[in-house]
Order: structure tokens, then sequence, then C-alpha cells
């Protein structure tokens, strides 16, 4: 456990992940400096916080230089939707390689640890499976979602540059989809969108034939995950995998949705988005040697409290 009063950043802290980041570290007794620029971030994700006394909000581009008095830096802002990081895919690079830039430059001038919020997508669409962390990815350098896949895979470049040439204290962590409260309506991602669709009574839009899988891990997990990387020894830096291995096909988590939400929606098929992985599901091993993790909360208990969510936000 950390101990009381530790300064910590958490970039992107407005967001989904951001904010119960947040509030887990409000939990543990940290000061907390949440710096968002509101992308796809929003004031309601953070509004029972800005009262809290260790608690400030800094509105701030990760792409521009800061200086801030910090110990520890969670490096999360990026847009993280295939919607949103496509809407202007320039912006996504920049925000991956001058928001690594600047952060490792504070952690530099600080000598501050600083944990990067890497990505599955590092794999691109993968022809080793389950992806250890040995596999170095297949990724398309040209495509569409080029801007979010390389711009992560070279802020991870970074990362070890920076522990090779500054001794920076660094973790890297290969977040796989997550899912849970306080995704937004809107952004496309698969488990929001099954469940608003299913809930407004509208058609389920099934990309393709519905047979590429995924692995969803609930984000209690892996906020735990989080803080466990940032809390291992300094000889640990990752790359490590975070994700559920519970792997199933977006059909059946279609039929998975309409169940528990009691839902007469019909499933329809639309044409599947250029590189979509074909397959997708965490091998964990490292992270449950090195970090004593396992998610714990099975798909149908995360998706129950996910769909109560919207059912509230919905009304
Ligand atoms: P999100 O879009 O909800 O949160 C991202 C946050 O970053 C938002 O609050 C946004 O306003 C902020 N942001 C974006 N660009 C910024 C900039 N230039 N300067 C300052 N703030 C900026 O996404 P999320 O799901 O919470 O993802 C958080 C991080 O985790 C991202 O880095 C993402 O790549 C990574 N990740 C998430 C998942 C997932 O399944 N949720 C999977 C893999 C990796
Ligand atoms: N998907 C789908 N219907 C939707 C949204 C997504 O079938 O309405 C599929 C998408 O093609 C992909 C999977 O669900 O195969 C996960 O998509 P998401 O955008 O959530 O995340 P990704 O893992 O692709 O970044």
């Amino acid at each position: 456990m950390s101990p009381a009063g530790r300064r910590t950043l958490v970039t992107g802290g407005a967001g989904f992940l951001g904010s119960h980041l947040c509030e887990a570290l409000l939990r543990r007794g940290d000061f907390v400096l949440c710096l968002d620029n509101f992308h796809t971030g929003t004031r309601a994700n953070i509004a029972a916080l800005l009262e809290h006394p260790r608690f400030e909000l800094l509105t701030h581009d990760v792409g521009e230089p800061l200086d801030v008095d910090v110990e520890r830096i969670f490096n999360l802002a990026c847009p993280a939707s295939p919607v949103h990081y496509q809407h202007d895919p320039v912006r996504t690079t920049k925000t991956c390689v001058q928001g690594a830039i600047n952060m490792l430059a504070l952690a530099t001038e600080r000598r501050a640890r600083i944990l990067q919020a890497s990505t599955s997508e590092v794999y691109g669409d993968p022809e080793v499976h389950p992806q250890p962390e040995t596999y170095w990815g297949r990724v398309n350098p040209i495509g569409l979602r080029s801007c979010y896949n390389e711009g992560k895979r070279c802020a991870e470049t970074l990362f070890f540059d920076y522990r090779r040439q500054h001794d920076l204290d660094i973790k890297v962590v290969r977040i796989f989809n997550t899912y849970g409260p306080r995704m937004y309506p809107d952004d496309g991602r698969v488990v929001s969108n099954f469940i608003v669709q299913a809930l407004r009574g509208e058609d389920i839009t099934l990309y393709g034939d519905g047979s590429q899988t995924r692995s969803f891990c609930y984000v209690d997990d892996l906020i735990d995950a989080l803080l466990r990387a940032m809390d291992a020894p300094p000889d640990f830096t990752g790359p490590v995998n975070v994700g559920n291995p519970d792997e199933l096909s977006m059909r059946e988590l279609a039929e998975r949705v309409l169940r528990l939400s009691g839902s007469g929606s019909r499933i329809v098929h639309l044409p599947l988005p250029p590189d979509d992985p074909k397959l997708r599901r965490p091998d964990i091993g490292l992270a449950q040697r090195e970090l004593g993790w396992t998610p714990t909360v099975p798909l149908d208990e995360g998706l129950a409290a996910t769909i109560a969510y919207f059912r509230a936000l919905l009304v």
C-alpha cells in the first residue's frame, strides 16, 4: 500500500478508466492531480471528486509540456475507442507520442515513477494466440487503426529508451478490452453499443459474421492491476499484459447481452471494419506471477453491473 500523502498524477483522469483510478488512489490516501483536456472524458465522471480535499483538476493537453511536483505518474491520456481515435488520427498520434515525451520529461525532472497505459492493439491482428508479452505483433503501419496502434508502440519505445538513457523508473501495462460503468453510450465500443442498443430496443449491430473474439476485463479488476503494477519493484518494468483471458465471439457477446438485459432486440450484420483483429486473448501468466494478480469478476456479473449503469443513465 502507498504511504499516505503521495502526489500522484493521472493523465486522462476524467476518462472511463482514469476516473475509476482517481477514486481508487484517493481511497488509498494519495493526493491526486487529475490532468485532462476533456477530449473524450467528462466532468460528470469526476464530479463526485471535485470537492475532495486531496483531489485537484488540471485542464491541460499532454501534448504540451508540464511542470508539476509529483512522485508518480499514470499516463492514460488518449482516446481509446476506435471511433474516437480515428476521428482525428493525427491528433491521436500526437497525443500518444508527444504526450509520452512530455510526461517522461516530467518524470525525469522530478525523478518520478511513471506507468504507461499501453494496449493489446500493439499486437495488431495476431498470428500468435493467446498473446504473450514476448510476441512482437502484426500491425498494419498505414491503416485506419495505425494512428493508435503505432502511436502506442512508439510510446512503449520511448518509455524503454528513457529507462536506458535516463535510468527512469518505468512500468508499461498492455491493457486488453475493459468494460464497466462510465463507458460512454456513443463511443462505438462493442460492450456499450450492444447494451445501449438492447436497452433501447434497437437492432444489435454485429460487425462481420460475429466470429471474431475478444476477452473482456471488468474495470475494478483492471484498476487493481494498474495499482499493483505501479507498486511493483523498480526492476519490474513490464511490458505486462492485463486483461481477462475469458474469450468469446462477438456473436456470443450479443446473445449474452440480450439474455442479461431481457431485451427483444434483433441482431443485424454490418460490414467488418478494416484491420479488425480476428482473435484476442491475453496470456496473463506474467501478471499472475509478478503482480499476484488474477481477474475475479465473471463476465455475466460485470455485464449485469454495466447494464444496470446504462439503464439508470438512459432513463
Ligand atoms: P477514455 O477515452 O475514456 O479516456 C481517455 C481520457 O484521456 C479522456 O478523459 C480524454 O479526455 C483524455 N485525453 C485524450 N487526449 C488527451 C490529451 N491530448 N491531453 C489530455 N487528456 C487527453 O478512454 P479509457 O478507456 O479510459 O482509456 C484510458 C487509457 O487506457 C488510454 O490510454 C487507452 O489507450 C488505454 N486502454 C484502454 C482500454 C479499454 O478497454 N478501455 C484498452 C486498452 C488501452
Ligand atoms: N463490434 C461489433 N459491433 C459493434 C461494435 C464493435 O460487432 O457495434 C466488434 C468489432 O468489430 C470488434 C469487437 O466488436 O471485432 C470489439 O470492438 P471494439 O471497438 O469494442 O474494440 P477493439 O477491440 O476492436 O478495439
